[in-house]
């Protein structure tokens, strides 16, 4: 079966929630998604509205927030997910790399008021590249991984698809 195109967000929500990924790829009830996905452009105007270089499309294959010298940056509102945009970042810059282009990346959290930098190795390189398959894997099941609780599922989109159901299927 050929491969889908993993994008940064896929990798995020890899590391956040595979059933996540599955239901997302598959594009199953993305309304509030979609309201996420403006909330974070609205905060991305608000925090880079000096940079000329925003939103880049690389390669058609994928979009980095914002290209500022020698680093990408990312804003987010808070650091409550930061294994997951850490591993985002960290996809960007393995993707640059493999283009020739070599940055450090930079993470800023509004709420916290702190910026992280990040740098890919060749330790995490290849957790990137590991990523890349294991989300590739779980694309390919026929039906997604079973809804498992995580801190995140009250903010998700799918909490009602996964729990409602659940409930409804405990009580039949
Ligand atoms: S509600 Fe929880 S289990 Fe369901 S997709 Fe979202 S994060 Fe995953």
């Amino acid at each position: 079966m050929q491969h889908q195109t993993i994008g940064g967000v896929d990798i995020q929500y890899y590391v956040v929630c595979k059933r996540k990924l599955w239901l997302y790829k598959k594009g199953i009830g993305m309304e509030e998604e979609s309201d996420r996905v403006m909330q974070g452009k609205v905060l991305h105007e608000i925090a880079y509205p000096r940079l000329l270089q925003k939103e880049i499309l690389i390669d058609g294959a994928f979009k980095i927030d914002a290209l500022d010298g020698e680093y990408v940056r990312e804003v987010k509102i808070s650091s409550k997910m930061q294994k997951a945009d850490t591993m985002q970042m960290l996809y960007y810059l393995y993707q640059l790399s493999l283009r020739g282009i070599n940055k450090k990346g930079l993470i800023s959290y509004t709420k916290e008021k702190r910026t992280e930098e990040i740098v890919l190795n060749d330790d995490n390189r290849q957790v990137v590249v590991d990523a890349i398959e294991g989300a590739q894997n779980i694309l390919q099941l026929p039906s997604p991984p079973k809804a498992k609780k995580v801190p995140y599922c009250k903010k998700c989109a799918y909490y009602e698809f996964c729990y409602v159901l659940e409930v409804d299927e405990h009580d039949a």
